[in-house]
Formats: C-alpha cells, sequence, structure tokens
C-alpha cells in the first residue's frame, strides 16, 4: 500500500518563496510509486488550500501580492516578513481545515520560520495525532527563538560567542543603560537580531554607537525580543544532522558569503555565495564540530533533521557554534540535502529516511 503524505508549504513567514521552492523539490522527488501526495499550501494571509492545484494558487497569490507592493515599499518590507502586515489590510483566513489529515500517513511541514518552524504547526499536528517530518513543538520552539536556544547550548557546555538578549521594551524604556550594557559586555563589531526568524532578516553588523541604534531599530521591527553578538570575524562551516534518538551527522560544508556577512542578499538575492563541499578543516576541528552538532541536536531534544551552523574564528581557529536550524532549506540545491548527498545518501532516499523517522517518532509516542 502506498504511504500518504501531505506535505505542507507556504505560510505566513519572510520565507514563504523558500518554502515553495523546497516543497515542490521534494514533490518532484518522491516516488509516485511508494508515495501519494497531498499538497496542502498555506498562502501569505493564513489561508490554506488542499488538493493538487495548492501551488498554483499560491503562486497566483504571490503574483498579486508582488503588483500591489511594487507601489508601495513599505508593504512590500512588511510581506517579506510575516505577521507584520496591518491588521484591517489581512484578509481573514480560512480556518484550518477539519478533513486536514483525513487518512494521511505522514505530514511533511516544510514551513520555514515563524509559524511553521516555531513549533505552531507542530502543535497542530501534535493535535491531530499524525506523524510528521523533523522536530516537534519544543524543539522548533526553542530551535527558532536565539535568546532560548543560546542559554540552553551555554548551559550544555557548547562553545558560543558572547551574546545579550534583550527586549524592544527594555531598550526602548532605558536606551541609554541598555546601549552602555551593550558596549561593556559585548563591543563592536557586534550582530543585532531579532530572536525568532531565520534567511538573516532583521539581521545587521554595527561598528558603532550610531550604527547600533539602527540596527537595534531594525531588529525591533520584527520580534519583541532582540539579541546582540560579539562579531568575530569567522569562516562559516554547516553540518546536516539526520535521525531521532542516534542521529547521525554529514560530511561539512562551508560556505563563502558574496556580502559582507551571509545576509538576506547573499542568501536568496544574488544568490553568488558559494558552497564547498567538503569544507577544508583539520581532524580536531572536523570531530569538535562532529560532536557539538549531535549535542545540540539532543540538547533542544531535536528529531528528524537538523542542519547546525558553525563558526570557525579566522584568527585562533576555534569552533563556536552558531546555531541549529529545524527545518532547513530543502530545494536540490540547498545545503541540507547537498551535504547528505556529498555524503552518499541521494535526495530522494533522504526523504524516504526522513517519512520513515517521522513514523518511527509516531509510534514511540505510544
Ligand atoms: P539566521 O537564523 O537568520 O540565519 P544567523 O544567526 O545565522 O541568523 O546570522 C546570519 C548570518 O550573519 C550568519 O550566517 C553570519 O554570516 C552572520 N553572523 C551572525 N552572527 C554573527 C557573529 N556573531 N559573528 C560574525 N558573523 C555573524
Ligand atoms: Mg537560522
Ligand atoms: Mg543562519
Amino acid at each position: 500500500k502506498r504511504i500518504k503524505v501531505g506535505v505542507v508549504f507556504g505560510g505566513k513567514s519572510g520565507e514563504h518563496e523558500v518554502s515553495l521552492q523546497s516543497a515542490k523539490s521534494m514533490i518532484e522527488a518522491l516516488d509516485p510509486h511508494q508515495y501519494t501526495i497531498v499538497p496542502i499550501g498555506i498562502s501569505k494571509a493564513g489561508n490554506w488550500h488542499i488538493g493538487k492545484n495548492a501551488m498554483k494558487t499560491l503562486e497566483e497569490e504571490q503574483k498579486q501580492a508582488k503588483k500591489v507592493s511594487s507601489s508601495s515599499p513599505v508593504r512590500y518590507i512588511n510581506q517579506q516578513v510575516g505577521g507584520l502586515t496591518p491588521i484591517a489590510e489581512q484578509p481573514s483566513p480560512d480556518p484550518v481545515p477539519s478533513n486536514l489529515v483525513n487518512d494521511v500517513d505522514v505530514i511533511i511541514p516544510v514551513i520555514h520560520g515563524t509559524s511553521g518552524e516555531d513549533g505552531s504547526i507542530q502543535g497542530l499536528l501534535e493535535l491531530l495525532d499524525v506523524a510528521y517530518v523533523g522536530a516537534g513543538i519544543l524543539a522548533s520552539a526553542v530551535g527558532l527563538d536565539k535568546i532560548v536556544m543560546k542559554q540552553l547550548f551555554g548551559a550544555a557546555g557548547l562553545p558560543q560567542v558572547s551574546y545579550i538578549g534583550t527586549t524592544r521594551k527594555v531598550w526602548k524604556s532605558s536606551p541609554n543603560e541598555t546601549m552602555e550594557q551593550i558596549e561593556r559586555k559585548i563591543g563592536y563589531p557586534c550582530f543585532v537580531k531579532p530572536a525568532n526568524l531565520g534567511s538573516s532578516v532583521g539581521i545587521s553588523k554595527a561598528k558603532n554607537r550610531a550604527e547600533l541604534e539602527r540596527a537595534m531599530e531594525l531588529a525591533a521591527q520584527y520580534d519583541r525580543k532582540i539579541i546582540i553578538e560579539e562579531g568575530l570575524d569567522v569562516r562559516e562551516i554547516e553540518v546536516s544532522v539526520l535521525g531521532n534518538d542516534d542521529p547521525i551527522v554529514s560530511v561539512a560544508g562551508e560556505i563563502l558569503p558574496s556580502n559582507e556577512f551571509y545576509d538576506y542578499k547573499a542568501k536568496y538575492v544574488g544568490g553568488t555565495s558559494t558552497l564547498v563541499i567538503p569544507a577544508e578543516l583539520t581532524d580536531e576541528q572536523r570531530q569538535q564540530i562532529e560532536t557539538y552538532a549531535i549535542q545540540a541536536f539532543q540538547t533542544i531534544d531535536c528529531s528528524g533533521l537538523a542542519r547546525i551552523d558553525f563558526f570557525i574564528e579566522k584568527s585562533s581557529g576555534r569552533v563556536l557554534l552558531n546555531e541549529i536550524n529545524t527545518m532547513p532549506g530543502f530545494t536540490r540545491y540547498s545545503m541540507y540535502p547537498k551535504l547528505w548527498e556529498a555524503s552518499g545518501m541521494a535526495y530522494s532516499k533522504l526523504l524516504d529516511t526522513l517519512i520513515q523517522l517521522a513514523i518511527e517518532r509516531q509510534a514511540e509516542k505510544r
């Protein structure tokens, strides 16, 4: 009997487009003799579309939205990041359809960023009692919150850059104290980030007080929580992790960003950043990265998959953990599947494994 797989894509986050690309690659690669595929699209406004026209419907909506946005740069920025569109402009979303998981065996929630990678979809799927690919509620939520994530990694003894977490409200109510504290504890250059996002949206590098203030303003537009980190001169190394209780680690890859850092443009707009697979590392670095990757995965109680990103400080060669991504980009050209390909696991075999892991995890719960 064929396994019925629901692929959920789109969503309200700024990573909507990436999600469509990831889902398309997956749907193409799932063997039709083995699986029946049910596409499930969530539009930027939060409307659910189920069935074979779901992808087309979302792409149409996307085109319409672009037409509107080109006349208004402000609205365009709002659409880049979910949740910020003024309430009055939002069409009221269709409720989650009650027949969502009618005889679906497994769901692949391939949604990146807020409202998909943050535990909310996972919560819905838990309530529906259906098997799904990837991290559960806890790991998803923790993995997306850079402050909580770093607190847990720190408690586990994993090496990382110095950081301060604050909130929009604390900063606005005592701006001078906040600035002084950042300068005392972190210094320049520093990286300022919204705590709950991905794809480098809202992140900037600040080299002085004026830039820091601007960076805080930007980050505060995207999240009420803000993280400020020590900015180092680094190489960026990533590994893919796969499994539930006994996860395995892929070969490592290196990113050579086309901009000053791996910002949104370097990731998606120009697309001229280079991936080097396998990354050139010393044996010691490779070993540390492998060990830390497993520890990071287990620290947040992750399952299924995660891409774990590291920094290597150029001056010292020191390995530092940067972040975990519980639903990494999954197009054929994305780092996560590329690293498995280089480790001997082809794209469609990887999907088979993830589906199997989802079914096993669901069975473990009982
Ligand atoms: P996201 O989840 O949006 O990918 P990251 O924390 O990975 O956010 O930051 C995005 C990029 O910004 C990184 O890939 C790196 O290029 C740069 N960066 C972030 N933090 C630092 C840091 N502390 N020092 C140096 N570069 C950094
Ligand atoms: Mg991330
Ligand atoms: Mg990152």
